[in-house]
């Protein structure tokens, strides 16, 4: 009785690891954390009057006199996006797993997926985040921080996010 309590658990342990990989066999992020192979930490949750959802900050490089550039990840959980917000010297964004949403004002709104790179014009209106069903790993590079970081905005709406044209 007791081998075959153990054997059930262990099957149930078994379906649980298969579910949570995909079909090579990667661990793949849930609606709300990453990955267990993910390359940067979950990172530190977002003020909620710069975003709608949960999104997360991880620093990588500290913005100082030398490089004059700050670089960063960010996890966005499902259906979580920035504010509407702009940067004086611009920004790119580098797309390390899932999949997520970016929208310069007066444009479409684009989909973009792992291995996309996004540059995003100075001062420019733009908002970032992840798909209804995805959560999106993103990493963001800011340079030229002598003009400085970011200026937030107001919230994207659920109409503006659902927007696809
Ligand atoms: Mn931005």
């Amino acid at each position: 009785m007791k081998l075959k309590l153990f054997n059930s658990i262990t099957a149930l342990l078994l379906v649980a690891i298969l579910v949570s990989c995909n079909d090579k066999g990667e661990s793949q992020a849930t609606a709300s954390g990453p990955s267990d192979t993910a390359i940067f930490p979950k990172g530190d949750l977002g003020p909620a009057t710069n975003f709608t959802g949960k999104a997360y900050n991880f620093g990588l490089v500290p913005d100082d006199s030398i490089y004059n550039t700050l670089v960063g990840n960010v996890f966005f959980e499902t259906s979580a996006r920035s504010n509407w917000h702009f940067h004086p010297s611009g920004q790119i964004l580098i797309v390390l797993d899932g999949e997520g949403y970016h929208q310069l004002e007066g444009q479409t709104r684009e989909t973009m997926k792992k291995g996309d790179v996004i540059r995003v014009p100075a001062n420019t209106r733009h908002w970032h985040g992840a798909t209804e069903t995805t959560p999106l790993t993103q990493m963001y590079i800011l340079p030229k921080t002598e003009n400085g970081f970011v200026t937030w905005q107001e919230p994207v709406t659920d109409e503006q996010y659902q927007s696809n044209n």
